[in-house]
């Protein structure tokens, strides 16, 4: 990711975060980012009041984000210096884009999304959004709640979004998610490892634990 900075040597913050239309939380975030030279934050479900987003559009930043609508989900703030404008053709209620030109002149594409568990992702504005990119050879950082759910993130339950159909260890994203890998190797679930199983070394050590197995499984979910 290039540096849009003004300032070389200060390095850019770049923060995603929901909101869930909180007051409190939005002023958490307003406190956080001001003291950073170069912010872009994207923000999903912000605080709102008549149609406007509050607590952010004060002269130590930039808000954008789709106007038309009178609940936006999505937006982005930025520090002063952030040299960008908003893509209109490519923002909705849930789809805040921005193209960045950084200090040497180079453009590139910034988007916040919120994707609803009642609509089937993406939104079609980001959809549209990555061909046009793709089409002028943009580069595109994506900053989304996608509302998926999975056990092992701290959620009640998981949903589809939460299941994956790659390779990877879905607790790491590190390895490939094998059973040695997740019983023995795995650090993303050495809390739940050492609960259930102690610290085994190899996996014939542990096949007579059916109890710590099915207990180890069960708390990251992956029984369903
Ligand atoms: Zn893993």
């Amino acid at each position: 990711m290039p540096c849009p900075s003004s300032n070389k040597n200060t390095p850019t913050h770049i923060t995603q975060i929901n909101l869930h239309h909180s007051e409190a939380a939005t002023t958490q975030l307003r406190k956080r980012v001001e003291v950073q030279h170069n912010f872009i934050t994207l923000i999903q479900e912000p605080w709102i009041r008549a149609g406007k987003v509050q607590g952010l559009s004060n002269t130590k930043g930039k808000l954008y984000y789709y106007t038309q609508h009178e609940q936006p989900r999505a937006c982005i703030f930025t520090s002063k210096n952030i040299r960008a404008h908003l893509l209109t053709d490519y923002c909705s209620r849930d789809n805040c884009a921005i193209k960045v030109t950084d200090e040497q002149g180079r453009e590139f594409v910034i988007t916040s999304t919120y994707m609803p568990e009642a609509e089937d992702p993406p939104p079609a504005e980001l959809t549209r959004l990555t061909h046009y990119c793709e089409s002028e050879g943009l580069e595109i950082l994506i900053g989304a709640d996608t509302n998926a759910h999975h056990q092992l993130w701290g959620m009640d339950r998981s949903n589809d979004r939460g299941i994956t159909d790659s390779p990877l260890c879905r607790a790491c994203m590190g390895d490939e998610e094998t059973a040695s890998h997740v019983i023995l190797h795995c650090p993303a679930v050495q809390e739940y490892r050492v609960k259930h199983l102690g610290s085994p070394r190899t996996l014939p050590e542990i096949t007579d634990n059916i109890k710590g197995l099915l207990g180890f499984f069960g708390e990251l979910g992956w029984l369903e």
